[in-house]
């Protein structure tokens, strides 16, 4: 039975003490829950979020690493030093970070090996243009970044992968897919995984919808049956939002 996720990305919001404050308010209204619960505040906060959420089920997980184990690669931060403070979960691939920081295919190939080697896990963004969707090329887009950053994976490190099937026009746009465009694109990638690999592998691996989801469309998003969940970008940045969509879960 694959886990069902909710994952809050703070991205560049929160100060020090706000972020405090939203963790509080988190853990004193987390509701009891089957799901697992995320949340990746900014680096300079991550040390001060583990530390707070030592007794929480919540999970601190970081947006972003780099490949390298360390050396001059000013301004970025590597899988050991995100483990030295107690983070096992790192998202690779976000949208934000191919479009603005140019990371690549092969980039994210080599931020994913370096995540595994640490015995890291995995949360794996993609998806496609507004273009892409507009031209009936999105099932294509969608099967090339999993097979470019993912499909020369050993069967065994797809236990350390989640999906996140991130459409890039409803990130942040307040458009959101809708709970059947959700749904095929979850089944498609499914399949993809079966032939290129197996069944077990596509059944066991969770799938999280991420592109504005909120409290009034997450519950009709996660009853599809292929959508494990969500990852949250804006409305995870607002205690009561957040909290009721793990509610919907
Ligand atoms: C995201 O950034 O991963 C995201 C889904 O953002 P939003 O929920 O704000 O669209």
């Amino acid at each position: 039975m694959r886990n069902q996720i909710v994952a809050g990305n703070w991205k560049m919001n929160k100060t020090h003490a706000e972020t405090e404050k939203l963790l509080s308010e988190l853990s004193a209204k987390l509701p009891n829950t089957h799901a697992e619960v995320m949340v990746a505040p900014t680096y300079v906060n991550l040390l001060g979020a583990v530390q707070e959420l030592e007794s929480s089920t919540i999970e601190v997980i970081a947006q972003n690493m780099h490949f390298a184990k360390n050396g001059a690669y000013t301004g970025e931060i590597s899988a050991d030093m995100l483990q030295d403070i107690g983070v096992e979960t790192v998202i690779i691939g976000h949208s934000e970070r191919r479009a603005y920081f140019g990371e690549t295919d092969a980039i994210l190939k080599k931020k994913v090996a370096a995540a595994l080697e640490n015995n890291m896990r995995i949360m794996f963004c993609f998806g496609e243009e507004l273009e892409d969707r507009k031209s009936g090329n999105h099932f294509n887009i969608v099967e090339n970044q999993l097979k470019e950053a993912l499909f020369e994976l050993e069967a065994e490190s797809w236990q350390r992968i989640v999906l996140a099937y991130e459409p890039v026009w409803a990130i942040g746009t307040g458009e959101t897919a809708s709970p059947e465009q959700a749904q095929e694109m979850h089944a498609f990638i499914r399949e993809t995984i079966t032939k290129a690999y197996n069944e077990t592998i596509a059944n066991e691996v969770s799938i999280l919808y991420g592109g504005s989801v909120k409290p009034g469309n997450a519950a009709e998003i996660f009853s599809k049956p292929d959508v494990d969940g969500g990852l949250i970008g804006g409305a995870s940045l607002v205690a009561e939002d957040f909290v009721a969509i793990i509610r919907a879960i």
